[in-house]
């Protein structure tokens, strides 16, 4: 992660940029903001300028071994550290490294997450998670290994606050004395539930939300939102950079329903059956989830046309988009109380099939031909 990957910041970057450059990198960091911020994105791409080969004066190169390592969360000189719950295969044994490529996964797609997305992805929501003393043990024993490519050792440990007394503890030496080329990099959400002893050791950061233009652009370059749609997830996340993305994921969905749902209809009328074949494969390589998801999309669409259809004059109960209400002013002539009571059955009888492991190719294209019926009738 580089950071120019991360919206806005620029002095706090900037400043971290100046420690490495002059050669005054603390040996204990806390990095802290609210859930969503962030910090983690920040320590990662700390850490990958600490270690990168050809460094640049505005970021990491991006591109020498060392930042393709740490890009994809494998250089062996930065190491992570996150609380873990401990069930099932991790009754025994606690440290994190046992879930490194769940870690990977999630840190990957999204280095903005809080702790309850990181439970659900481990499997174990509801719980709550700890770093234990073992984890300690395995810190300890990793950073008094010389490094192996970089001249620094990174530990980049995510929710300090999760330590237990006991592993806070055994940490307290060595976050007080490392051995030498050795950084701490302590990312929190809660620090004010971080042992005092520890706080005090740290040189604590605070990273603030995101100001609303760099959100915007950051936004902008990686979705493609209307105007609207952008402005509304900048201003409803307030700086959060996690709840941006969620909105802006949430919405690249629904236009690309809009867009198959649209299809599906015109080819339905016709039937073109060569152009749903196509269509129904495109459907099946979706995946379960989204297919069923698709469906409900659908039932709301229709729901909302068969409202448009015998209340045309009723604005203020429609629940579409501008697109979605241009493509239905005509298509909306087609539903009837009738008609959408058996499309209701057939979509409802449809989900319970996917859900039940049937075919998803099959019963798409069967429930298009029905369609089609049923929009002539
Ligand atoms: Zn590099």
């Amino acid at each position: 992660m580089q950071f120019k990957d991360i919206p806005g910041l620029e002095e706090i970057k900037h400043r971290l940029r100046q420690t490495v450059l002059e050669n005054r990198i603390s040996h204990a960091q806390l990095f802290y903001g609210e859930e969503g911020s962030a910090a983690l994105a920040l320590a990662r791409a700390y850490a990958q300028y600490i270690t990168c080969l050809d460094r640049q004066e505005g970021d990491s190169c991006g591109v020498c071994s060392s930042c393709i390592k740490s890009q994809e969360l494998i250089h062996p000189d930065i190491i992570f550290s996150y609380p873990v719950v401990k069930s099932g295969a991790m009754a025994r044994d606690s440290r994190s490294n046992l879930q490194i490529e769940k870690w990977r996964e999630i840190i990957q797609e999204n280095p903005y997450i809080g702790p309850a997305q990181w439970y659900e992805h481990l499997g174990v929501e509801n719980k709550q998670g700890m770093i234990y003393t073992e984890e300690s043990d395995e810190i300890i024993r990793k950073i008094s290994l010389k490094s192996f490519e970089s001249e620094y050792k990174v530990l980049i440990l995510w929710l300090p606050e999760k330590m237990n007394a006991n592993a806070a503890n055994k940490l307290l030496k060595s976050i007080e004395e490392p051995p030498d080329k050795t950084v701490f990099l302590l990312v929190s959400i809660e620090p004010e539930k971080i042992l005092p002893t520890i706080m005090s050791r740290c040189q604590a950061l605070k990273i603030p939300k995101i100001d609303h233009d760099s959100l915007r652009r950051f936004l902008q370059e990686r979705y493609r939102l209307t105007e609207d749609e952008l402005e509304r997830a900048v201003s409803w996340a307030g700086g959060n950079v996690r709840d941006a993305l969620q909105l802006a994921e949430g919405k690249k969905e629904e236009n690309e329903f809009m867009e198959l749902f649209i299809r599906w209809m015109r080819l339905a009328w016709v039937p073109d059956v060569p152009g749903l074949t196509t269509w129904t494969d495109e459907m099946a390589s979706l995946g379960r989830e989204k297919q069923k998801a698709f469906l409900k999309y659908t039932l709301h669409i229709l729901r909302e046309n068969l409202l448009l259809n015998i209340l045309p004059s009723n604005k203020k109960i429609n629940r579409m988009t501008k697109q979605e209400h241009e493509f239905s002013k005509k298509f909306s002539a087609f539903i009837s109380a009738e008609n959408m009571e058996k499309l209701h059955d057939l979509l409802n009888k449809a989900f319970d099939h996917i859900s039940g492991n049937v075919y998803g190719k099959l019963v798409f294209m069967d429930v298009s031909l029905k369609i089609h019926k049923l929009l002539k009738k």
